[in-house]
């Protein structure tokens, strides 16, 4: 009977450490196989040149190395580029590099498909198939970085985990992903650039605000009226927008971080007077800043985006409350990487 393998970069460095003792080596083994696999980013155990052909062969025989594999890169006309990224069981989830004039941006899947129901989601589309690795989310990163350096000549400045899938049904993973991308073993990037973005579950607002996360906090708030908000994101109706704003109070009085309000404006939907009351009412809770997304119709059309003239007057209540308030122009819409498109095509 075949014995299957353990993907070994499953393995904490203690429990590699730990590994070689039971195995009757040193330690000190753990820590070289390690930083093959982290730092060198060793595809092989043949790679692993300053250890014994022995060894080599025994990882060989207990373990494999799982790596991801940029199966198509679609680059768009304004620089963006969108990875469909191939998993070791042939599955598929998506990554974009978004460029600006001063930084790069990886935006990163953290689960294969979704099981939430956001109607304007193409995701949303795709049933949740499985949670992704912390390698498999890590290795995501890794790949964006070396886009960034070949077509952008610098590396990558900052992550948001805003691709496929919602990060905090995950959470354990993109943990373990986010301390190897901030680790000095890892890429040793900063927390304070790297943003994970929630639908909102209130239960894992308050973990991490327990587990004290140095990184930021976005929440995909799109409506602060339940009934509008259950009508595009049912999930709504299991955390309501009260248990929502009880969850970012607590985290606010832990963190002192601000959040960010992602948020975008549709035609017919979320576009009254009423509606901007009810996000000014809901941003004087917690301090923050509303980033208004401009959206990218999937399919079927039914959500449209709103006039510009909405969106001014969104903004002007917004200042006109001294909420701070950016546009996000929306990105690589020619190759279906923009907000919400994740998963449209491939
Ligand atoms: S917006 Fe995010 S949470 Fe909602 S369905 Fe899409 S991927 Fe899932």
């Amino acid at each position: 009977m075949e014995i299957k393998k353990k993907d070994i970069r499953a393995l904490t460095k203690e429990q590699l450490r730990e590994f070689f003792v039971n195995e009757g080596d040193k330690a000190f083994r753990g820590n070289q196989v390690y930083e093959w696999l982290w730092s060198k980013g060793a595809h092989t155990f043949e790679d692993m040149t300053n250890i014994s052909k022995e060894t080599r062969q025994m990882l060989e025989d207990n373990f494999v190395i799982n790596h991801i594999e940029v199966d198509t890169m679609q680059r768009s006309s304004d620089g963006t580029v969108k990875n469909a990224v191939k998993l070791h069981d042939g599955l598929i989830v998506e990554s974009v590099l978004i460029p600006t004039e001063t930084r790069t941006t990886a935006c990163v899947s953290s689960q294969v498909g979704c099981s939430l129901d956001c109607k304007f989601c193409a995701t949303s589309r795709l049933k949740r198939m499985r949670n992704l690795n912390p390698d498999e989310i890590y290795d995501q990163v890794v790949a964006i970085d070396r886009e960034s350096k070949l077509y952008f000549n610098r590396p990558l400045s900052n992550i948001v985990f805003m691709g496929m899938g919602e990060p905090l049904m995950n959470y354990n993973n993109v943990i373990k992903a986010i301390d190897k991308i901030t680790s000095p073993e890892g890429l040793g990037m900063s927390p304070k650039r790297i943003v994970v973005s929630t639908s909102g579950v209130p239960k894992m607002i308050k973990k991490m605000a327990d587990d004290a996360v140095k990184f930021n906090l976005a929440v995909s708030l799109h409506s602060a009226i339940d009934e509008v908000r259950t009508s595009i994101m049912p999930f709504n109706e299991t955390f309501p927008l009260k248990d929502l704003k009880e969850a970012l109070e607590y985290w606010y009085k832990k963190t002192e971080r601000k959040i960010t309000y992602e948020y975008v404006v549709w035609d017919g939907i979320n576009d009254s007077m009423k509606d901007i009351e009810a996000l000014v009412k809901f941003c004087k809770y917690v301090p923050c800043k509303v980033n208004i997304i401009e959206y990218n119709p999937i399919d079927d059309g039914a959500f449209q985006q709103a006039s510009n003239t909405t969106i001014d007057n969104y903004i002007a209540e917004l200042e006109r409350n001294r909420i701070v308030v950016n546009v996000r122009r929306s990105r690589g819409k020619d190759i279906d990487a923009a907000c919400g498109q994740l998963a449209n095509k491939t």
